[in-house]
């Protein structure tokens, strides 16, 4: 389960202010139940909204580490060569194998970690493509 700490209302109302200074017209706000905000003066409206459970919209396009890669199995999932620590022969190569959130796009990193994966894996290639047919 990924858990990040939500906005304080505070922030929030900072936020909406600084957009306002910055020449915006309308604020939109992340709350399911919608509120727009036409003017500085209408920030107060932030104050009676929850930011509990389902009360927010909110996305992400950058998951990770849902998979943690280390050395402990007690607190990773898989090992620094990709491999499953519980699960011989199943690799994980995505972002999800990030210790913690990179904390920017992650694409470039997710590919470096790929190609590092596998050239382990070519490396030692007769553990994991052994020779299954006996020579004649
Ligand atoms: C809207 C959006 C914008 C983004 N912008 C950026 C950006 O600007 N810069 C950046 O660095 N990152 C960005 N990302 C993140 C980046 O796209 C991902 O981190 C990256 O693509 C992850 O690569 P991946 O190979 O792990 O997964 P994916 O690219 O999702 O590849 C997984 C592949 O597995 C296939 N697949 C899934 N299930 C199965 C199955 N059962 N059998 C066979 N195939 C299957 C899928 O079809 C897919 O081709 C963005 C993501 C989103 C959603």
């Amino acid at each position: 389960m990924v858990t990040t700490p939500v906005q304080t209302t505070p922030k929030k109302r900072w936020r909406a202010r600084t957009w306002f200074a910055a020449g915006a017209k309308r604020v939109y706000t992340p709350f399911v139940d919608p509120l727009m905000l036409d003017s500085v003066d209408e920030i107060d409206r932030i104050d009676g909204r929850s930011t509990g459970p389902n009360q927010l919209s909110m996305v992400s396009y950058h998951p990770q580490a849902t998979v943690r890669m280390g050395g402990d199995p007690r607190t990773s999932v898989i090992n620094s060569k990709g491999e499953c620590h519980d699960v011989q022969n199943l690799f994980v190569s995505d972002a999800s194998i990030f210790p913690t959130s990179i904390a920017v796009n992650p694409q470039v990193s997710v590919m470096a970690i790929s190609m590092h994966f596998a050239r382990g894996i070519l490396a030692d290639q007769d553990r994991y493509f052994p020779l299954t047919v006996e020579p004649v």
